[in-house]
């Protein structure tokens, strides 16, 4: 697995305080994607023991709430393998943070995917430029889904989807949704003006 980029303290894909991976491999080729850079599967960085452990170091202060996975596509082929064996070890160690995903494929096909039991909130569907509306809570295009996975799975059918949350800031108590400009980590490779910008939620 290889990825273009860690973010820290995101409040942008996802509830509360966030690290955010960024995969590099999308086929999805979506009008108006925000980060075409990270299509190439062989692009960005190797995933390696280093960047695990800055995202484990995220993990391990108390202010935040878990981890999500984007791109890139982190259904990519490319990436499976890695996302799910990431997945696994992040539930066992840290098995009160939640893990969120966002990709391009829709549930329809990926719903029996291995990592599935790993993943509590999957944002799905391709950016549709049509449809593109920037109130739409935690993605980019009215077609997409905010997926509580577990919920899903625990029915007797699990094709038809349990939302998350409704398509706008219909929300509960304390669940975050500023998007305001958050500091950026001089580390960190720089693309796309600082990857506000998610997966599938080009919303920029
Ligand atoms: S919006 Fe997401 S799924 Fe679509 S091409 Fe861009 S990275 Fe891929």
């Amino acid at each position: 697995m290889r990825y273009h980029n860690i973010t820290k303290d995101d409040m942008l894909n996802g509830d509360g305080l966030r690290v955010v991976l960024w995969v590099a491999g999308c086929e999805h080729c979506c009008e108006g994607c925000q980060n075409p850079m990270t299509w190439d599967p062989n692009g960005g960085l190797l995933f390696d023991e280093s960047a695990k452990q800055e995202i484990f170091d995220q993990l391990d202060q108390p202010y935040i709430n878990g981890i999500t996975f984007s791109g890139g596509d982190p259904l990519h082929c490319a990436n499976r393998e890695g996302v799910k064996q990431l997945m696994q070890e992040i539930k066992e160690k840290y098995p009160d943070k939640t893990i969120w995903l966002y990709t391009g494929d829709s549930w329809e096909n990926i719903k029996n995917y291995p990592m599935m039991k790993y993943i509590d909130v999957l944002v799905d569907g391709e950016f549709k430029l049509a449809l593109r509306d920037i109130t739409l809570l935690w993605k980019g295009s009215s077609n997409q889904r905010v997926i509580d996975v577990q919920a899903t799975l625990s029915q007797e059918d699990i094709s038809i989807p349990v939302l998350h949350c409704g398509d706008h800031d219909d929300i509960p108590m304390g669940r975050e949704t500023s998007r305001a400009p958050k500091a950026v980590d001089e580390n960190i490779i720089q693309f796309n003006g600082g990857m506000d910008t998610a997966c599938c939620g080009c919303q920029a």
